[in-house]
Parts: C-alpha cells; structure tokens; sequence
C-alpha cells in the first residue's frame, strides 16, 4: 500500500504498511483499484461524449460515490470494495456496449481491464497504485487532481442527499 491522502500520513510521507488511521494494507490496495475502474469510466464517458453520445446522470453518481468511498475513514470494509470494483466493471461494460462503434480500439487499460474473480484484485490492485506512475511531476499532479475530485464528490453527494451505499 501507499496512502498519502491526509494530513496523519506516516512520518509525513504516506502510510506504507497500515495506515495511522487504521485501514489495512488490503483495503488500501483496494482503494487504488476501484479509483483505476473510476478512471476507465471517465475514459469511456469522455470519449461517449466527445462521440455525441449522452450519458445518463447515473454514470457520474456512481463515480462521486465510489470517489467518496475511498476517502478517509469513509469505507474500510474489503467486502464493500470489492462489490464497488465489480459494479465499477458493470458501468465500464455497460459504456461500452452503448458506445463501442463509435469509441474506437484504442484504449487504457483501465478501460478495457474486467475480472469477476475477487481473488484477482490484490494483483491487479498492485499494479495500479498510486507510485505505479513512476514520474514524481507527473504522479504528483494526478494525485492533487484526484484529492481535488474526492473532496468534490463528498459535498455531491452530501448536497444531493444521499448516503453510501453498502457502507
Ligand atoms: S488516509 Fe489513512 S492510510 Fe491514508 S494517509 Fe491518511 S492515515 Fe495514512
């Protein structure tokens, strides 16, 4: 795991063995996994909409929520996660069926990556963290954007009244 998204970071860097909040290194790792499924449906609705293709508003919901699912303290639960990055998969599919003549071959493999074995996730999870991105510039500024995106969807989901599902 490497977790450096608050201000109780291990030594001020990130937490790399358990977090001082209490999340385990599994639940970390499933962190990371559901955000790269996240990621692939904002790939996926990018390009459905650049195609002309309206998404519903059920697609960006269900991203805010599994943003806000990964904030601190929000979801420790590796049961939790593991239905989220199924689901996650199920919106990914579902793009792409609604949209697959008009997207192209030509895509990450956050997008086209599926698994229905949850004893695959660990793998994959460690694969698709957050020092998977090797350039420190680079890293850094996917990680602002992604904070940025986690905060946003917290007070979404809150102004639009909701609570967590499966929390
Ligand atoms: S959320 Fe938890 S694991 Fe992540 S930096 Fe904060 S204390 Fe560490």
């Amino acid at each position: 795991m490497f977790c450096f998204q608050c201000q109780e970071a291990a030594k001020g860097t990130g937490c790399t063995v358990k977090g001082m909040c209490g999340k385990e290194g599994s639940t970390a790792d499933l962190q990371d996994l559901l955000i790269y499924n996240l990621k692939g449906i904002g790939v996926l609705a990018k390009k459905a909409k650049a195609a002309g293709v309206e998404m519903p508003g059920s697609t960006g919901n269900f991203v805010a929520k599994g943003l806000f699912t990964t904030i601190t303290n929000a979801n420790f639960n590796d049961e939790s996660l593991n239905k989220w990055i199924l689901d996650a998969q199920v919106v990914k599919k579902q793009l792409s069926a609604a949209v697959s003549d008009k997207i192209g071959a030509d895509l990450p493999d956050c997008a086209t990556w599926y698994s229905n074995d949850v004893s695959t996730f660990a793998a994959k999870a460690a694969t698709v963290g957050i020092l998977a991105t090797e350039n420190e510039d680079v890293r850094s500024l996917r990680e602002l954007l992604i904070l940025g995106l986690k905060g946003i969807s917290a007070y979404a989901d809150h102004a639009a009244g909701q609570l967590l599902p499966g929390v």
